[in-house]
């Protein structure tokens, strides 16, 4: 076999995208049993969508969830604080945002593979690397060797472990539930994602389809925190009910046993993303909090980067090297702003919020402009 990919996470099935288009051998291995249409909504921004168009796969994300034109920021009593575009041209074509379940975004990506592309059951445990290539070793017992391995197994990486032992993650201060609502939002926000910043607390939501919304709730708190299931539609409502329309209704409209919640972590900027044949893309490599939405799409663009240097360098070793010169920087700059948007989304007195809040409708529109070009632009 020439390349395995461990996880097939929304990394590891586009880079099994890309480098099939490139007719490059590869093999998807991953943990769960089933590839199951499980987790809430994501946004999918523009410079995800000028990669998917590469890959042929635009206009189905489009056709599957909802395009949004912009990103409203509203204060506690319902006043706009601030607003930016969620497109972006490029080459003369306009790109914007998707909302869309995660469920149906992983299928698009799917139906672009064979059926037999990923084995599922597979859990590694380790990676061994040796002179021209990499071992994957599998809890089953299962071990198989490749040209190169590429570790697309998220957050709490089990190939960074092997690579990189001893790397922790870094926690936000914040903790996170998501879910999906029944509920149709009246037209002026059907293409917008919306989020409501109070004290400590953070409420965004956006459509994905003409009958559901997508929506995520923070909170400044310790790690570790635990729900009664039984009671989290009342702590949630208590949490955010000063909050303006319609997001007690959202809430309410929600099945509480689909709520996802998560401490929100990241990862310090790594020194080097490989090792000899083996090397981290996307959370594994460079997880990001999710306050600039562009964790998924990071992935994305690792995706491109990686497959473009397997093809056309002289060696894995080279590929590699050229793959973090070239996607380092722009991944650094999305951690830290991130981290410092989820600093100031934490701030919990009334009094430094005001300030926050008149400081960010201030902020004048270049600058907003400048930090989407950053961000959306795909420079290579
Ligand atoms: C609350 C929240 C909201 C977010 N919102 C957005 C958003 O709107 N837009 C956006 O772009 N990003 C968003 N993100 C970030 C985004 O979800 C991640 O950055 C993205 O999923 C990373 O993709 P990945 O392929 O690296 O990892 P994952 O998507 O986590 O995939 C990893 C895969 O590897 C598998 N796996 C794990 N361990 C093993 C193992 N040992 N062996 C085999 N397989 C394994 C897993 O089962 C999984 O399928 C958000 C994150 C959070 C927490």
């Amino acid at each position: 076999m020439s390349g395995i990919i461990i996880g097939a996470g929304i990394g590891g099935l586009s880079t099994a995208i890309a480098l099939k288009m490139r007719n490059i051998d590869v093999k998807i291995f991953e943990a769960a049993n089933k590839l199951s249409p499980v987790g809430a909504g994501i946004l999918v921004p523009p410079n995800a969508m000028i990669i998917l168009d590469r890959y042929g796969l635009a206009n189905k994300v489009y056709a599957a969830g909802i395009a949004l034109d912009s990103l409203d920021v509203l204060d506690a009593k319902g006043k706009k604080i601030s607003g930016s575009p969620a497109c972006f041209s490029k080459n003369g074509a306009e790109y914007q945002t998707v909302a869309i379940h995660r469920g149906v975004l992983q299928s698009v990506f799917l139906d672009a593979l064979p059926s037999d592309f990923v084995a599922t059951g597979k859990k590694c445990t380790q990676v061994n690397t040796f002179p021209g290539g990499s071992e994957a070793v599998f809890e089953d017992g299962l071990s198989i060797s490749g040209k190169f391995l590429v570790g697309a197994d998220g957050l709490r990486s089990k190939v960074r472990e092997s690579l990189f032992p001893g790397i922790t993650l870094r926690y936000s201060g914040q903790t996170c539930w998501r879910g999906i609502a029944n509920i149709t939002l009246s037209s002026n926000r059907m293409k917008q994602l919306t989020e409501v910043w109070g004290a400590g607390i953070r409420f965004g939501f956006a459509p994905i389809n003409h009958s559901q919304i997508y929506w995520y709730a923070t909170r400044a708190e310790a790690a570790g925190g635990m729900d009664r299931k039984t009671s989290l539609k009342e702590k949630l409502l208590n949490l955010y009910r000063e909050f303006p329309g319609p997001v007690s209704e959202i809430i309410s409209q929600t099945d509480t046993s689909s709520i996802i919640r998560d401490d929100i972590n990241d990862l310090s900027p790594l020194g080097s993303w490989f090792r000899q044949s083996a090397v981290l893309i996307g959370d594994a490599a460079h997880a990001a909090t999710p306050n600039l939405g562009q964790g998924g799409a990071q992935a994305i663009e690792d995706s491109w980067v990686l497959a473009e240097k397997i093809a056309h360098c002289s060696s894995v070793q080279d590929a590699f090297e050229q793959f973090q010169a070239t996607r380092f920087s722009k991944v650094r700059r999305i951690v830290n702003v991130s981290r410092k948007i989820g600093r100031v989304t934490n701030i919990t007195n009334k009094k430094l919020c005001k300030i926050r809040n008149s400081v960010v409708r201030c902020t004048p529109d270049f600058l907003a402009r400048k930090q989407s070009r950053l961000v959306y632009d795909v420079p290579y």
